[in-house]
């Protein structure tokens, strides 16, 4: 229960836009920000890039969320931009994609539109990805956006079929969204948002039997499931499911690297999430409500300066 509290407690400072700001400038918070993000230029993120892709794959997030300013969602876009070219330009584009979330290009702007600007906003990027000779994978965020989400998702394929969509097992809804999406490209993941007991499972155990459901679901259609976990309960799940048929496993940078290239080495498709930016807090702030002990290691880093 005190686990669970600590979760929740994290996960509301997650959206603290003066935390936010007090953090992203401190240099103290600089050693658990490396082990998880990969840097805040678009260099860094090549340069990460260009080593993973030696046993696995990629896709890459600019990181920002919750975007309230027109300019700040222009600028992400003219970002993606600049990322995609880079990764045509140095011959990665074939092994490494791009992540996007919505928030960070106007779904969250205030006024009526703000839909139809994520929605254009995101039409470019694939654009430029379709140019580059790579895909998308449109990330999934808190349960208030999922129906919008995904009718972006929808209107993005009607000229790029290939666009990612994720779901998250956390919700109750989540095994009907894999029967209509089982014919594409689908992230399974349990979900990082503090949802309410109305919309979500609150249960571990329920959220990993959903898991298991929505395995299955994505597992007998004729799309391409993007496993995202790190639990290896439900890798192994997973792998034994997808035995004969093409599957992606993926993982977050950082988290259990050793693991991530035992199963490329393993013959596993494994992809790494992997973000950089300098909007990092809200990323960073889920990553340690996950994961208590990743609490311990960024007290540890603050305690030995
Ligand atoms: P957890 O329940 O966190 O952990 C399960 C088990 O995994 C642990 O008990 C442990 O055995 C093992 N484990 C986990 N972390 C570690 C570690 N650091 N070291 C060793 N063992 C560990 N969420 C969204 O809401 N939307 C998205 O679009 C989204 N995209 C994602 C993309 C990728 C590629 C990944 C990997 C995750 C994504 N997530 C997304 C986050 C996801 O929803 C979870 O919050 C996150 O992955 C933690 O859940 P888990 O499945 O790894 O299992």
């Amino acid at each position: 229960a005190s686990r669970d509290m600590l979760r929740s407690a994290l996960l509301a400072a997650s959206r603290s836009g003066a935390l936010r700001t007090f953090a992203e400038d401190s240099p103290l918070l600089r050693p658990v920000v490396d082990r998880f993000v990969a840097g805040t230029t678009v260099d860094e993120a090549v340069a990460a890039a260009r080593a993973l892709v030696a046993d696995r794959l990629v896709t890459v997030d600019h990181l920002g969320e919750d975007t309230t300013e027109p300019e700040q969602a222009a600028a992400t876009v003219e970002a993606y931009l600049v990322l995609l070219r880079r990764l045509s330009d140095d011959g990665l584009a074939d092994r490494v994609e791009v992540s996007v979330k919505l928030s960070a290009l106007g779904q969250s702007l205030p006024g009526g539109d703000a839909g139809k600007i994520a929605l254009d906003h995101a039409r470019r990027i694939c654009e430029a990805a379709h140019a580059a000779g790579t895909t998308v994978t449109v990330d999934m965020e808190g349960h208030t956006t999922t129906d919008s989400t995904l009718g972006i998702v929808r209107e993005l394929r009607v000229d790029h079929p290939w666009v990612g969509a994720v779901v998250q097992a956390a919700l109750r809804r989540t095994e009907g969204d894999c029967r209509e999406l089982a014919g594409s490209r689908v992230r399974l993941c349990k979900g990082a948002y503090d949802e309410p007991a109305s919309v979500a499972f609150r249960e571990r155990a329920e959220v990993d039997r959903s898991f298991v459901r929505c395995l299955r679901i994505l597992m007998a259609g004729s799309g391409l499931p993007m496993v995202a976990t790190h639990d290896p309960v439900l890798i192994d799940i997973a792998r034994h499911l997808g035995r004969g048929r093409p599957y992606e496993l993926q993982m977050l940078h950082g988290v259990r690297p050793g693991e991530q290239r035992a199963l490329a080495a393993a013959g596993e498709r494994v992809r790494v999430y992997l973000p950089y930016g300098a909007q990092w807090y809200g990323y960073l702030v889920r990553r340690l409500a996950e994961r208590p002990a990743n609490l311990a290691f960024f007290a540890r880093s603050l305690l030995t300066k």
